[in-house]
């Protein structure tokens, strides 16, 4: 068998973004202490018994022969019911990935683009780029925080087809001002035709609370004043990544589109019985686990601070993005051959994402860290 009739048909037939890609392979090593991909602990060891036969039941209930419930309907309603939205305005997928991509295939008609502020959560881009649509970066300022300035001048003059806007942002850690995401929301609903603008939601657990800096506004109260927002929020990083799903609250009209993206049956049973789980009977053993975990990020970064060669700025989610006096990647080599994994990124030489995890874990982390750096 010759290569010679697939590489011609994959020159002439892939679209010419597959040629930027590479496929997603999180780092494969086998090594025990996992900070690097902003999961939260463990779930199973915080439950009850009786919390734990809850889960066991929901998942051991499932019919395997029968297709999931295409509308998610008890899903559906239970988060309609929480979020105080109608169940029109939700459109479920597996895990916010997969809604970020149906919604570019939903506005992104092109020649198009999307803008983002930079550095932020890789999907976006690569989203985008696989619908064929170009990538507008806005770097951060110096403050980790959006510039509105050049956000709303990109707005009027390239007309994206959508703004992301996570916040708190991945791997910042950092929330946007909230005026300024109010001001860009207005400048995207002016355009014409208008922008969306997403406000990601992936980390507001860990941002509600003590401290908050949009003092309990969330980006549902943003969509309530402006059609054009889309708000996205994920299971993944309270517990439950393992089930994959995310949902976006938009308008009803736009998310009637965006349910014609929807391929049939994507959340699959088990998941969505553990999520309807999760907002119900188990609703009190996630509020622990967020409860412990931003406890655990008072600690870390109270320690952190100790060591010497550690800089950070506030951290709203439930990792911290910190400048190091070593090169990063020197720093995150030791750090695996110690058995640790966090996460550093090439763009910014001095600088590591490190997850939260389990007190024990942590303070191995943290234990390794004063050593690579001392
Ligand atoms: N948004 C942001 C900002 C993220 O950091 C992530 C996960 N890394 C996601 C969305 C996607 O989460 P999921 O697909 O697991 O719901």
């Amino acid at each position: 068998m010759s290569d010679a009739v697939i590489r011609a048909l994959l020159a002439a037939r892939t679209p010419a973004a597959l040629g930027e890609l590479k496929p997603y392979v999180p780092d494969p090593a086998p090594v025990p202490i996992r900070l690097d991909a902003n999961e939260a602990p463990a779930l199973l060891p915080t439950l009850s018994d009786a919390e734990r036969k809850t889960l066991h039941d929901a998942l051991a209930a499932i019919e395997p022969a029968r297709y999931p419930d295409v509308r998610a309907t008890a899903l559906r309603e239970a988060l309609a019911t929480q979020l105080a939205v109608s169940p029109e305005q939700l459109v479920l997928g597996v895990g916010s990935d997969e809604v970020i991509a149906m919604l570019i295939a939903t506005v992104g008609r092109g020649p198009t683009s999307i803008a983002i502020p930079t550095p932020t959560f890789v999907m976006y881009r690569i989203s985008a780029r696989l619908h064929g649509l170009e990538v507008i970066e806005i770097p951060l300022d110096s403050e980790w925080d959006v510039d509105e300035a050049r956000v709303i001048d990109t707005i009027t003059t390239s007309r994206p087809a959508i703004v992301f806007l996570a916040t708190p942002n991945n791997p910042t850690s950092g929330v946007y001002d909230l005026g300024r995401v109010e001001r860009i929301v207005v400048a995207a609903a002016a355009a014409q035709p208008p922008t969306v603008v997403v406000i990601d939601e992936a980390y507001l657990p860990f941002r509600l609370g003590e401290g908050d800096p949009w003092k309990g506004v969330t980006g549902l109260d943003l969509l309530r004043k402006y059609s054009n927002v889309v708000v996205l929020r994920t299971l993944s990083k309270i517990g439950l990544a393992a089930f994959r799903v995310g949902w976006a609250v938009a308008h009803p009209l736009l998310a009637a589109e965006m349910e014609k993206t929807r391929l049939p049956y994507n959340l699959a049973a088990p998941s969505q019985a553990a999520a309807v789980a999760a907002l119900g009977p188990l609703a009190p053993a996630i509020a622990r686990h967020v409860a412990a975990i931003n406890a655990e990020r008072t600690r870390v970064l109270n320690e952190l601070s100790r060591i010497e060669g550690v800089r950070f700025g506030r951290a709203h989610a439930n990792f911290v993005w910190a400048a190091l006096r070593k090169p990063a990647s020197d720093v995150v080599a030791t750090l695996k051959s110690r058995g640790i994994l966090v996460r550093n990124f090439p763009a910014y030489p001095d600088r590591v994402r490190i997850s939260f995890g389990t007190r024990e874990d942590d303070d191995r982390l943290l234990a390794a860290l004063a050593e690579a750096l001392a």
